[in-house]
C-alpha cells in the first residue's frame, strides 16, 4: 500500500487522518481503501516511510520551531524538494510550504518551501473574523458545486514568484488560496473541517497517479 503521512507536530491532525480514511473509500477502481495506510508523522524514521504526506493547519511559527528541535525540517526540505513527494499544506502548511512568509508581527520564521511563492500570514485577521466561503474550484471537475472553504486565521499567496511555475488553483475575489507546484499543494483553508471529502480525493487521486509514474516531476526553484 502507499502510506500516506499527516504530520502530527501540532494542529489538525485527526481531521485529515479521518477524512482521507473517508477519501480512500471514494476513489475509483483500482485504488481500494487497502490501497493505502496512514501514518501520523513525528519523527524522520516516520517521514521516511511516507509516500506522500499533509501538513495539516495550526500555527506555522510554532510548528517550525517543533519540526527543527525533532531534527524533521531538512528531511522535510527533502521530502519535498529533492524526492518530489506529494505534500499538500492546508493553512499553516500552506505557509510551511511557502519559500516566502510575511508576517503580520513575528519576524523571520523556518519554512521547508517548495511552493515559489510568497504569502501573507493572517490575511483576515485573527481568529475573531474566521468565516465560511463558497469556492469555486475548477480543479474538482466542470459543473461541481462550490466547495465550502473554512477561513480560520488564513494567509493567502501574496505573489507568484519567480519563473511562476506556481499555478493558481483557487481564489477567493481577488486572493489566491489554492496553488500547485509539481509535487506540492496548498490550501489557505481547511477542507478537514468540513465533511466533503472532493479535495481529498481529488488529492488521493493525484498521489496514486505520482506513485504510477515513480514521482510526480520536481519544478520547485527557491530556497525555502
Ligand atoms: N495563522 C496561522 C499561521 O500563520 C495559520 C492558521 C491556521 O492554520 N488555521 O501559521
Amino acid at each position: 500500500p502507499l502510506t500516506i503521512g499527516v504530520l502530527a507536530l501540532q494542529g489538525g491532525v485527526g481531521e485529515h487522518t479521518a477524512l482521507l480514511r473517508r477519501a480512500a473509500t471514494h476513489l475509483p477502481s483500482p485504488s481500494t481503501p487497502g490501497d493505502f495506510s496512514f501514518l501520523e508523522v513525528r519523527t524522520p524514521s516516520e517521514l521516511a516511510q511516507c509516500d506522500a504526506l499533509i501538513i495539516p493547519g495550526g500555527e506555522s511559527t510554532t510548528m517550525a520551531i517543533v519540526a527543527r528541535r525533532l531534527g524533521l525540517l531538512d528531511p522535510l526540505r527533502q521530502f519535498v524538494k529533492t524526492d518530489g513527494k506529494p505534500v499538500w499544506g492546508t493553512c499553516a502548511g500552506l505557509v510551511m510550504l511557502a519559500a516566502e512568509a510575511s508576517a503580520t508581527k513575528q519576524g523571520g520564521q523556518e519554512l521547508v518551501g517548495g511552493l515559489d511563492v510568497r504569502v501573507q500570514r493572517n490575511r483576515y485577521g485573527t481568529q475573531m473574523q474566521s468565516f465560511v466561503a463558497e469556492l469555486a474550484l475548477p480543479f474538482l471537475g466542470e459543473g461541481e458545486r462550490p466547495f465550502r472553504g473554512v477561513f480560520i486565521r488564513a494567509p493567502v499567496v501574496e505573489e507568484v514568484m519567480g519563473e511562476g511555475r506556481a499555478e493558481v488553483m483557487g481564489v477567493y475575489g481577488e486572493d489566491i488560496v489554492a496553488v500547485k507546484q509539481g509535487n506540492v499543494f496548498g490550501t489557505s483553508f481547511h477542507p478537514e473541517l468540513t465533511d466533503d471529502v472532493r479535495i481529498h480525493v481529488w488529492w488521493l487521486g493525484q498521489v496514486v497517479e505520482a506513485a504510477r509514474h515513480g514521482g510526480l516531476p520536481v519544478v520547485v526553484g527557491g530556497e525555502g
